[in-house]
């Protein structure tokens, strides 16, 4: 039966809910399997990108958020963590560093913070295009209206990335408090596409009560919206978060699922992200060997990059950091992958 799923998955064919929970299940137990599905997601990899590594420079530039999501140690609930918010110079000075070092696509990334109005993000956009015009701006900055997403982008950014965490209503409530719903974050997508973003969506593995089920909802939803890029790493406990006893997601069921989206989603950009390296020290490397193929070093000010503390032990030194590409360009040599400078737009 699963052989049989893991067929029509490689050949292209739509599997159903119970054809992706069989290819789950039998996968988390058969190396051999896992295996298949890695060297077919390379493949693919291979066919569409080559060997090419995609770098993103990451800018955390808030950690103020409204939001209070059980995960995550940014929440507005966790007293504890010191709250930072980068001026326009500081994000402006953190682009030109980047573009110095060679990256062409800027990631902002931050909580959702109510100071960072439409006004004063189309002005720091603007002003970024306007130093940078041949650089990518990509956001990252949670939900937000029609509207707002439609100013953002007539001020010149180019893409976004919004995961939408779990596509499971139920499993998305055990997430999130009442005041934040699936359907919502849904809808942002979508508005975000018609809006003409290259868009990102994706998910965290072994979040609390996420089961094989659950999985087979978010490979149907991402098969459904066909983003232009997916956002797929462990979930890691952060100990001022209700969550903060839970276990961790799986660095395996990580590279399964990577694998598994490479392959439903063969053009994808797909990064092995910062929660897969700080729970494995090879695990950039163990990403890109299971179909991923973008980085997102840290290009934040050092002295606040350890105020964004999404989760424990999140990493940003050597090759996390952007100011170390040196390194990470060595590492993914050596794993047989080169880093490209290029802007690395969705195909
Ligand atoms: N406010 C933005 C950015 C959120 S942080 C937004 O809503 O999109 C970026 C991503 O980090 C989240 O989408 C989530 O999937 C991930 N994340 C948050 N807490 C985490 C944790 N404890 N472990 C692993 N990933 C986490």
């Amino acid at each position: 039966m699963a052989m049989e799923a893991a067929d029509k998955l490689i050949t292209g064919q739509e599997l159903t809910r119970e054809e992706f929970i069989e290819l789950l299940q039998a996968a988390s137990s058969s190396t051999e399997l896992c295996t298949r599905l890695a060297e077919e997601a390379r493949r693919l990899r291979k066919q569409y990108y080559g060997d090419k590594v995609y770098l993103r420079g990451l800018i955390e530039f808030t950690n103020y958020c409204k939001n209070n999501c059980y995960y995550c140690g940014i929440r507005c609930e966790n007293r504890k963590i010191r709250r930072y918010r980068l001026t326009k110079e500081e994000i402006l000075d953190c682009c030109k560093t980047g573009r110095a070092l060679g990256f062409q696509t800027f990631v902002l990334q931050g909580g959702e913070d109510p100071f960072f109005t439409d006004e004063r993000l189309a002005e720091l956009i603007y002003s970024i295009k306007e130093r940078h015009p041949e650089c990518a701006v990509t956001l990252s900055l949670g939900e937000r209206s029609y509207e707002s997403y439609r100013r953002l982008r007539e001020a010149g950014a180019d893409r976004y990335l919004l995961r939408h965490e779990t596509a499971d209503p139920a499993h998305y409530r055990k997430l999130h408090p009442d005041n934040m719903s699936l359907q919502n974050r849904k809808q942002c997508l979508l508005d975000l596409k018609a809006l003409g973003y290259q868009v990102g969506a994706g998910f965290m593995v072994g979040s609390p009560g996420q089961t094989e089920e659950e999985l087979a909802e978010d490979l149907l939803f991402l098969k459904d919206l066909q983003p232009q890029m997916v956002g797929i790493g462990p979930f890691i406990p952060q100990k001022d978060t209700p969550f903060a006893k839970e276990r961790a997601g799986s660095v395996e069921k990580t590279l399964l699922l990577l694998s598994v989206v490479r392959i439903l989603l063969p053009k994808a950009l797909i990064p092995a992200t910062t929660a897969l390296g700080t729970m494995d020290a090879d695990g950039r490397e163990k990403g890109m060997r299971a179909g991923a193929n973008v980085v997102m070093p840290n290009l934040s000010p050092q002295k606040n990059r350890e105020q964004y503390a999404l989760y424990d032990h999140k990493i940003s030194t050597g090759e996390e950091a952007a100011e170390c590409t040196d390194l990470l360009m060595r590492r993914m040599e050596a794993a047989g992958f080169h880093l490209s400078w290029e802007r690395g737009d969705a195909r």
